[in-house]
């Protein structure tokens, strides 16, 4: 797999320095990489960037069958495409399901962890139960005042059994960094499973021991794990190990205040690739989602993110996606590239819609100047642009219903032909007194005018201003496409003004 490592000699489970900041994004490979996901991976590689620590990825793959190695390469692809490299090897859960196991047998042996052997049946009859009398339900913890002997009965018999913490009595503290001091009731709480029957750790097992393992000093995670945060902690104290500190990330939501999903359109960062989004862009703009810098500042580069990121600047409060702001955002990035970029990224997208040769062109640069300041989106640039390339093959309806109703039209474009081609200088400042000085001619304001012949010569209804693409265009396509507007009136014009009438 093509994979981007920053730092190839850092190993994931050697500590580095003594105050060293070491911090892990860690999806779960069921998915693809998600916005959600995205913002986590961006705060932590900001934070790991800032205090000059590492940021590791680790792949937790606990879930064998939900799993996928094509969600794993799309994970790989929507870190890369937004820029975040990540430091030494890549870890997997599956890589270490032998670890995991070693350690829940040492819980068992110290009497922090038992066995438990009840069936699935018992369990879920236990469950009915609970919620017939109406209450939370919870593990009767059966199996914990099963004698010594009863165990190694039914463990030499080959019973299934899990693995599970025996939860404390009393309280679970920690202090988030986003959310202040959290308390939990272990009441509340059943005694988690760790390892399963078929020796499989649960992901609370495998992100504490790997958490550890990988001498990670912060976890910055979706507040959608602060729930999980307790058992974290108490594993962390049956262990022995001081737990690191946790920054928990508000959600994201949609624009109707539900948490993002399929129905609000695109949620995994591949798509906004495909919709023509720039990845500095989508960086820039995911990273103000729940995050602020403490002033109005939107625009910032890299380096200005690396500078102000802060876990003190997160929110408790969910923020929402606007995708009009990215859009937004995603402008002023392209207008902010040099003409040349721009052009790079534009020739780019009218070849793969169907015009391989457009890089000959020599007018590239100038349109790409002219639709700089007008793009939103990269995949709005064919739409806008191919009238440069090719003559139009259709004319806009309501624009033709609108624009080329009057019969005068075609003599309009005659003489506009005729003044173009008497040009010597053919720039947009003369051929923009070619227009007025017609319409002053005809007594009729200069748009009426410049809306037929922007139509003439784009085929579209709306553009750039339309004396820098004649200017572009040049005399002879110019007066080719008039030409042809003519001949298409001539045939059409009856049949635009019945449907103007309608
Ligand atoms: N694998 C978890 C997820 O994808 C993240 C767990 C964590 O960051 O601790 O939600």
């Amino acid at each position: 797999m093509n994979v981007r490592v920053k730092n190839p000699s850092v190993s994931p489970f050697k500590q580095g320095g003594e105050n060293e900041v070491r911090v892990r994004f860690a999806p779960s490979p069921t998915g693809f990489l998600h916005v959600g996901g995205a913002r986590t991976a961006i705060f932590n590689w900001l934070f790991a960037r800032k205090h000059r620590g590492q940021f590791f990825l680790r792949i937790e793959d606990t879930d064998v069958a939900r799993s996928g190695e094509e969600m794993v390469r799309a994970i790989f692809n929507g870190l890369q495409w937004l820029g975040l490299d990540w430091d030494g090897e890549v870890v997997f859960h599956s890589q270490r399901f032998g670890v995991y196991k070693v350690l829940a047998e040492q819980l068992v042996q110290q009497k922090k962890a038992y066995r438990c052997f009840c069936s699935a049946e018992k369990l879920q009859a236990d469950r009915e139960q609970a919620v017939q009398e109406k209450r939370t339900y919870k593990y009767d913890r059966a199996c914990l005042r099963l004698s010594e002997d009863e165990i190694r009965a039914r463990e030499s018999a080959g019973q299934p059994y899990v693995i599970r913490l025996k939860v404390r009595d009393g309280q679970t503290a920690f202090r988030d960094a986003v959310y202040g001091d959290v308390k939990f009731e272990n009441q509340q709480l059943d005694d988690f499973i760790l390892l399963r029957s078929d020796g499989l750790p649960t992901y609370h097992l495998a992100v504490v021991v790997d958490d550890k393992h990988m001498h990670i000093t912060h976890v910055i995670r979706g507040d959608d794990h602060l729930s999980n945060t307790p058992k974290h902690i108490l594993l962390y104290e049956a262990f022995g190990w001081a737990p690191p500190v946790f920054a928990h990330v508000p959600l994201i939501l949609g624009p109707d205040k539900q948490r993002l999903s399929k129905r609000h359109g695109a949620t995994s960062i591949e798509e906004y690739e495909k919709a023509g989004y720039l990845p500095d862009a989508v960086f820039n703009f995911l990273t103000l989602l729940g995050w602020s810098p403490g002033d109005d500042r939107e625009i910032f580069s890299r380096a200005e993110l690396i500078e102000a990121f802060d876990l003190s600047g997160i929110s408790k409060k969910s923020a929402v996606f606007d995708e009009r702001k990215l859009e937004w955002m995603n402008g002023q990035y392209l207008n902010a590239m040099s003409v040349e970029e721009f052009a790079v990224l534009m020739i780019k997208r009218l070849q793969e819609a169907g015009l391989p040769d457009v890089g000959k062109s020599e007018v590239c640069s100038k349109v790409a100047a002219l639709i700089k300041p007008r793009v939103r989106r990269l995949t709005e640039i064919p739409g806008m642009t191919s009238y440069f390339f090719h003559d139009p093959v259709s004319y806009d309806e309501k624009g033709a219903a609108k624009y080329w109703r009057d019969a005068e039209v075609v003599s309009v474009f005659e003489q506009i032909s005729d003044r173009l081609a008497d040009l010597n200088v053919f720039n947009a400042a003369n051929i923009e007194h070619v227009f007025r000085s017609l319409a002053e001619e005809l007594g009729v304001p200069a748009a009426q005018i410049i809306h037929p012949t922007r139509l003439a010569l784009t085929g579209q209804t709306s553009s750039p201003g339309l004396f820098e693409i004649i200017e572009i265009l040049g005399k002879d396509t110019v007066a080719r496409r008039l030409q042809k507007a003519v001949a298409f009136l001539q045939i059409h014009t009856p049949a635009i003004q019945a449907a103007a009438e309608v």
